[in-house]
């Protein structure tokens, strides 16, 4: 069978299976995607030629409410790929407890290569070929890998103009100026560094004894990584696609964000520059950063970073993944042999989907929250629902993926049984 990223997204729900009572009903619904679309957005370049683009949308269950999830922009977006990170989000918005089903959308397309006005005609593009697919109450967009706020910003108007009204809740993550909520932007960052902060205070660890390397340095490894060196931990290596820098001693995270913001590039801080004089590093590979003796592994890039290959050289204590679906199912068994603990995907980085959450009702009841409300309640639902998920760890004596799986299979359950037996859709 040739390898499948679904494949392997769905042995960690047939994992949690066994430790929840889900009627055959579920999960036989739970095995398919409820829609798939794929779409050709073809976009006019700037020099009079016509690109063709493939894109897609899959809505994968609704049964707790709308559909929810990213749009992601990169050259490998696959059908298979979208479909497993609309598994994905329908997990995380249960496991958060989140009024949500699971969707998410992509665009095969390297975007970097792209033009910003060749960029804008792409997402409205996208918008025109899904409109009939989403909607405030249908399927809700937001960003993901390579798209943000000015992206959904556009979205959300092309649709606003499809609909000839303005309609901003069919899309979150959008500009503040155009109904976006404060506190989106780091909303990832913020939940996962709440939801780390809390579960190493529970095992008495302290920041400033308390190393971590974050692979990635987009918007949720970068912010992160800024938070924590705030807080006092010590912030050792990070990296983006090209590269990755080190010094045992802590990086300079402030700096280092400065420069990436006004090179787009890491590079830049390659002992070029101011940086270097105000710490020491090391130019090191991703793969090495992965294998860093520290305290905290956070991956904060793409799907299947640590796998069967690299498991076993892992030396971090915890892991809290940020990205979607960095470890892959075998590494989580490896992972867990050694004792490293792993706090998942669908817990760490679901505050991007929590404030977006809040966006929407923002959004829908037209009345606006301070940055300090929104962030109280994020803090709020993290570390709610990450006590709920250690609890379940340990009455099951299961690892925190599957407690989390069990979290939220529980609250699908009790919504497919509330259901009845309705198959008319
Ligand atoms: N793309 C983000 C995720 O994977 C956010 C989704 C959302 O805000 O709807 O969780």
């Amino acid at each position: 069978m040739s390898h499948s990223l679904f494949t392997e997204a769905s042995q960690r729900f047939n994992k949690a299976l066994q430790y929840v009572d889900l009627s055959q009903d579920a999960i036989a619904r739970l095995t398919y995607p409820k829609a798939s679309l794929s779409v050709s957005i073809p976009v006019r370049m700037d020099d009079g030629t016509l690109n063709v683009y493939q894109g897609y949308r899959v809505r994968y269950d609704d049964t707790r409410g709308p559909t929810k999830g990213g749009v992601r922009f990169h050259p490998h977006v696959s059908l298979d790929e979208v479909q497993s990170l609309a598994f994905w989000m329908t997990f995380k918005c249960a496991a958060l407890g989140l009024p949500f089903g699971g969707a998410k959308g992509g665009i095969t397309v390297n975007p970097k290569q792209l033009s910003s006005s060749e960029l804008e005609r792409l997402s409205r593009g996208y918008v025109n070929a899904i409109a009939d697919f989403i909607g405030p109450d249908v399927d809700i967009l937001a960003p993901d890998v390579y798209t943000n706020a000015i992206i959904m910003g556009w979205m959300m108007e092309q649709y606003s103009i499809i609909r000839r009204k303005s309609v901003p809740s069919v899309v979150t993550g959008k500009p503040v100026v155009m109904g976006g909520s404060l506190g989106r932007n780091t909303a990832t960052a913020m939940g996962a560094f709440y939801v780390m902060n809390h579960v190493l205070a529970l095992q008495g660890r302290v920041p400033h004894k308390t190393s971590l390397a974050v692979q990635g340095f987009g918007n949720a490894g970068a912010v992160l990584a800024e938070l924590a060196s705030k807080a006092g931990y010590k912030v050792v290596a990070v990296s983006d696609s090209k590269g990755a820098i080190y010094a045992a001693q802590g990086l300079d995270i402030p700096s280092i964000r400065q420069f990436k913001e006004s090179s787009r590039d890491l590079k830049a801080v390659y002992c070029k520059g101011t940086v270097c004089d105000v710490v020491e590093h090391d130019v090191i590979t991703n793969a090495e950063l992965l294998e860093l003796d520290v305290d905290v592994l956070a991956p904060a890039a793409l799907e299947n970073q640590i796998t069967v290959e690299n498991a076993d050289r892992i030396q971090a204590r915890y892991i809290f993944e940020l990205a979607n679906g960095p470890t892959t199912p075998e590494a989580d068994d490896i992972l867990d042999e050694k004792g490293i603990q792993v706090f998942p995907d669908i817990l760490v980085n679901a505050g991007g989907v929590t404030v977006s959450y809040f966006e929407w009702v923002q959004n829908r009841g037209g009345f606006y929250w301070t940055l300090q409300d929104v962030n109280q309640r994020l803090h709020d639902k993290m570390v709610e629902e990450t006590n709920q998920i250690l609890a379940i760890a340990h009455d099951s004596a299961v690892s925190h993926r599957t407690a989390a799986y069990i979290h939220a299979l529980t609250r699908l359950g009790k919504a497919f049984n509330a259901q009845g037996l309705s198959v008319e859709y």
